[in-house]
């Protein structure tokens, strides 16, 4: 199993910090700033629990409240698939030494942002909570002004303004209509009246 091997050494080595579990949001803010840095197309999804992960040609998973070891290893795989331009599906070339050294690389570069980072991550989910506070305190405004009388009354009479504009306007039509109207009967009557069926009829 060199698989497990490598995995065994590799968590030894390991500083506690990036063993820890780490909730997804925080591991996706991470994976966002990793991917800007190192130029990787994979996209991240989150599956299942245990603590592991997995990298293919166009996305790595990782399972729930992950460490940030395991971040580090599933992007190790992601730069060097950028690297090379192809994945080995079973894996055997992909557990080595330039695998080793990229991923310490990453846990470094995590490490070293890791203060500046987590400050912004902290000021996003503040700036995301006060929105949707804002947002949950107008929607309740706007359905305590929704039931007074004074609003209720407002629209009644806005939906009455509607109407008798369409009264007006249906009122016109009829008006021209009828002048029409008794204009076509003097021409009929001049002519001698002929129902419309019986001109039918005759075509
Ligand atoms: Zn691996």
């Amino acid at each position: 199993m060199p698989h497990l091997k490598y995995y065994q050494t590799e968590n030894q080595s390991l500083p506690e910090w990036a063993k820890l579990n780490t909730p997804d949001r925080t591991i996706e803010y991470y994976f966002d700033r990793l991917k800007s840095r190192y130029k990787f197309r994979q996209k991240l999804l989150f599956h299942g629990r245990g603590n592991g992960g997995n990298c293919n040609s166009w996305r790595v998973r990782v399972s729930h409240d992950c460490s940030i070891g395991v971040l580090a290893h599933e992007v190790g795989h992601a730069i060097q698939f950028r690297k090379r331009g192809y994945y080995d599906t079973k894996g055997t070339r992909w557990h080595c030494n330039e695998h080793r050294k990229i991923t310490a690389r990453v846990l470094k570069t995590i490490e070293t942002n890791i203060t500046e980072w987590n400050f912004t991550l902290a000021k996003k989910v503040e700036r995301g909570m006060q929105v949707a506070i804002t947002k949950e305190i107008k929607e309740k405004e706007k359905t305590t002004i929704k039931a007074t009388p004074d609003y209720k009354l407002q629209k009644l009479r806005e939906s009455i303004k509607v109407w008798e504009s369409k009264r007006k306007r249906a009122e016109t039509a009829l008006k021209k209509l009828r002048r029409r109207e008794k204009l076509w009967v003097k021409k009929v009557q001049s002519e001698g009246l002929k129902s419309p069926s019986s001109l039918l009829k005759s075509l």
